[in-house]
């Protein structure tokens, strides 16, 4: 693709949070390529992807850090200057919801507390037979901590824009 000149009003920075596995990667193409990949290793190295979007008229460059398979190693430097966060966790893994609480403890120490954190739940392509996790159960978690929250897939592509639209609609509200 031709690299066309832009004027970016703003660039948010974005980092996607959650055990491993639950799709975070996946998500992540989605929404800055429209793509799922089948076979797709993880992808040590890629720090951020970026999907510029226009909102109220301007111009905002999503910038989106993918833990690239350190889920362990995640520093603060990871955090540092995150103005949101989506902390994913997948809907047929419980043991994924129950450590949404430890992400989301991990990012309150490490990012700044105006930052806007969006709780999502991964994979809903499989919730008829597969779901683990009730919609009922993470509303109320998501009450509780003051979390936006969706159900998405990567895979058929369900709900991924509106939840990153809905998590940058956010930021922009309280930045600009
Ligand atoms: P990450 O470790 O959190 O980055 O997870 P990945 O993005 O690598 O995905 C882990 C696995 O889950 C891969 O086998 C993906 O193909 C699969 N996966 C990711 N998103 C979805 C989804 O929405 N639905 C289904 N059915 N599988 C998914």
């Amino acid at each position: 693709r031709p690299t066309l000149p832009e004027k970016i009003d703003y660039v948010f920075k974005v980092v996607v949070i959650g055990d491993s596995a639950v799709g975070k990667t996946q998500l992540l193409s989605r929404f800055t390529q429209n793509e799922f990949c089948y076979d797709s290793k993880s992808t040590i190295g890629v720090e951020f992807q970026t999907r510029t979007i226009t909102l109220q008229g301007k111009l905002v460059k999503a910038q989106i850090w993918d833990t690239a398979g350190q889920e362990r190693a995640v520093t603060s430097a990871y955090y540092r200057g995150a103005l949101g966060a989506m902390v994913v966790y997948d809907i047929t893994k419980r043991v994924s919801f129950d450590h949404v609480a430890r992400w989301v403890e991990d990012l309150r120490a490490h990012a700044d507390d105006s930052a806007v954190i969006m709780l999502v739940g991964n994979k809903a392509d499989l919730a008829a037979d597969k779901r683990a996790v009730t919609t009922e159960d993470a509303v109320e978690f998501a009450e509780t901590h003051r979390l936006f929250f969706s159900e998405v897939s990567a895979l058929s592509g369900g709900n991924v824009d509106a939840a990153f639209f809905r998590l940058l609609e956010e930021i922009f509200s309280r930045v600009v």
